[in-house]
């Protein structure tokens, strides 16, 4: 277990177990159940335009393929067929793009024609605090990955939004941001800064996606690691690594009724699927103690903090105040009164009878803030 004074230091993750591995795409031809890899092998291929291709997190053998899950065990020694490094130095535009998704890497969203990229490295919520980490470990390659985004989208204005301690990683515009959550979420950070009228999370970029471009450029070798917070240590992790494995390196031992948290305090959601593999679209796993939530939902207090947390100014007061029971019979009329929600949560963390408002949102149809697909 790490020690509580080196928790801004990204460390390395001990010797992998196993893993488990989802993907939307197809696998690799010729892997069956039993079959020998090497680690940054390739294992699918993604049909999303955005997702990086699958690539194995370490050398192991496949223990089980399904669609759009590959699970693999750790055998040190293992060996298929070890990737070779990829020059990306005179790639550009669409050619360059490919290179990096085939080497695993996600690639950003573009804005609109005429609006500029923005890097965000405000901490988005609380719980979610790997910026600092990045910038002091991993400089050299969140700037490499900023001239890949530069490659990526030639022409195009970047500016940096950064909160007042950390200092550019290039020659960009620099907005010095100050706002408190929920504007720190990447959605409303681009909303906020460009003066939009609707959340957007295309064209928005943070830490750890540069810190993945940048990583697959200066090796020229597939993505096997992902940046994540694992109650409140950050490491570089192996990918799809099973969530009770990861508990168990940390010596977390999960009692019948405590809660695994992925992603942030407001918008992260709840899992019992401990046989999951971790995502970096997770960010960060979090064990709660059932007794420290004492999660009991009470009745309406018309106290109205919901409204006055929301960011977008929506009338959520006028479903959150009814009956929890009676919700599911209003989600046609919390469609039209929450149209552009941000879901951000914060009418939830306001809300002092602890109506669970963020699950009303997305029911509703609610947005994502990090542009994620609200996938289970
Ligand atoms: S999640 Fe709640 S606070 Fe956030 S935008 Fe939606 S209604 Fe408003
Ligand atoms: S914050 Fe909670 S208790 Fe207060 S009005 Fe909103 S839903 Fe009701």
């Amino acid at each position: 277990m790490p020690r509580r004074d080196d928790h801004k230091v990204l460390k390395a993750w001990p010797t992998p177990t196993g893993a488990s591995l989802a993907f939307v795409g197809r696998p690799a031809p010729g892997l069956k159940p039993g079959r020998g890899v090497s680690r940054g092998q390739l294992l699918a291929v993604s049909k999303d335009p955005f997702s990086g291709d699958l690539r194995a997190p370490f050398s192991g053998s496949v223990a089980s393929l399904a669609p759009g899950r590959i699970d693999l065990v750790h055998v040190e020694g293992m060996s298929g067929s070890p990737p070779a490094p990829v020059d990306l130095t005179d790639l550009f535009g669409p050619e360059l793009a490919q290179t990096l998704k085939s080497l695993g890497a996600d690639l950003p969203k573009p804005p609109p024609a005429d609006e500029p990229l923005l890097i965000s490295a405000v901490v988005p919520e609380p719980g979610l605090e790997i910026t600092e980490a990045l910038f002091s470990d991993q400089k050299p390659t969140l700037q490499r990955g900023l001239k890949i985004l530069q490659k990526l989208f030639p022409g195009r204005k970047i500016m940096e939004v950064l909160p007042k301690n950390l200092s550019p990683l290039g020659e960009n515009e620099v907005i010095r941001y100050k706002e408190t959550f929920p504007l720190t979420l990447p959605s409303l950070v681009r909303r906020r800064v460009l003066g939009l009228a609707k959340p957007e999370a295309d064209g928005i970029v943070g830490p750890a996606q540069l810190w993945a471009l940048g990583s697959a450029a200066r090796s020229g070798l597939p993505l096997t690691l992902i940046p994540i917070t694992i109650q409140g240590f950050h490491y570089l992790a192996p990918q799809g690594l099973k969530l009770k494995n990861v508990l168990d390196a940390v010596n977390l031992k999960p009692m019948a009724d405590d809660v695994v948290i992925l992603g942030g305090q407001a918008t992260g959601r709840p899992t019992a699927r401990l046989e999951r593999g971790l995502r970096a679209s997770d960010q960060a796993l979090t064990l709660i103690r059932r007794d420290k939530v004492a999660y009991q939902p009470g009745p309406c207090r018309l106290c109205g903090l919901c409204e006055k947390a929301c960011p977008m100014n929506l009338p959520i007061r006028a479903i959150s105040g009814k009956p929890m029971d009676s919700w599911h019979m209003h989600l046609p009329e919390a469609e039209k009164l929450l149209a552009g929600c941000a879901g951000c949560g914060a009418c939830a963390l306001a809300c002092p009878a602890q109506r669970p408002l963020l699950l009303l949102a997305l029911a509703a149809g609610a947005s994502d803030p990090y542009g994620r697909r609200l996938a289970p």
